[in-house]
Parts: structure tokens; sequence; C-alpha cells
């Protein structure tokens, strides 16, 4: 049994158990969703979802059951939601761990930064009247595409000044 049948196992169980009482119904497009969530490695938006759903998933699913469940599965703690950016980010935190996001505050990219040390240190916390569940760090700034398109608009932006001044 591979390590992610053995995550959506877990995630499926805890699904069924917060589902139970529930007015919402046990749909197969939900699970199967979840099942993707859980092939899903890190970061990533309902887009991005999306396309992986048409890849791999026995259904299609509309955006809007696709939001709906993020929401459930958020409900349910099996996902963490990002809400930083321009566009929500999600990801799959059935087993919850700490983490590290670098936040694009130009293009709103947001991914993980994988660092042992910082995720040590952030495990290691203990906060006073203050129970965590889920440690996460972000650091804001620019990805380095949007660094490269800075910099060739600045240097487009002094050539046109330098011709001016001719
Ligand atoms: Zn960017």
């Amino acid at each position: 049994m591979s390590e992610n049948t053995e995550l959506y196992n877990l995630a499926a169980q805890r699904l069924n158990e917060f589902m139970k009482g529930k007015i919402t119904r046990k749909t197969p497009e939900r699970f199967e969703i979840l099942r993707v969530v859980c092939q899903t490695q890190g970061i990533f938006s309902i887009d991005e979802l999306q396309e992986e759903m048409e890849k791999k998933a026995k259904f299609q699913v509309s955006r809007v059951t696709l939001f709906n469940t993020l929401k459930l599965l958020e409900e349910a703690k099996l996902v963490i939601k990002h809400t930083l950016s321009r566009a929500a980010h999600y990801e799959c935190c059935v087993t919850p761990h700490p983490m590290v996001c670098l936040v694009c505050e130009q293009c709103g990219l947001v991914r993980k930064l994988e660092s042992s040390k910082i995720e040590n240190w952030l495990s290691e916390q203990k906060c006073k009247h203050f129970a965590v569940t889920q440690p996460v760090l972000y650091f804001h700034g620019l990805c380095r595409s949007c660094m490269v398109k800075n910099s060739i608009k600045k240097r487009k932006a002094n050539s046109k000044t330098k011709i001016q001044k001719k």
C-alpha cells in the first residue's frame, strides 16, 4: 500500500466521522476530491486542483463543488486554507505538521519552503494560554519571476529616460 493510499484511508475515515449527523450528503465526488487532495504535494489553488482533477479523477467536478468540498475539508481539519494572497490556497493537512510558506506580494504565488531547521524550531514553540494545533510561518516578499520581471521593467524605463535626455 502506498503512502498516499494510507493517507487517503485515514482522511476518508476522518471525513466519514465528521459528516456523521450532518445534513451534508456523502457524495462519491467529495471522496474523489479528497483522494486527489491527498495525492497533491504542497500548496495548491482551486484552479490547480481543478487541473489535477481533470488528469487524475474519475469524475468531472465543477468549481462550485470544489469550493464547497474544500470548505468542508477545512472544517473537518483535513485541509488548511492559506488566505494571504489574492486567491485562496489550500494544502492537505491530514496529519498536521509545522510549515513555512513563501508569499509573493506581487503575483500572489504561495509556495512551501522546505526547511527542517525552521520546522523543528516551530514545533518546539510553546505559547502561554494557547494550544497550537497547526504551526505555520509566512514569509512575505517577491518571487524569482517577479524579481526578474521588475528588473527588466526597470531597465526598460531607465533606457527610455536616457533616450529622452539625449
Ligand atoms: Zn511573484
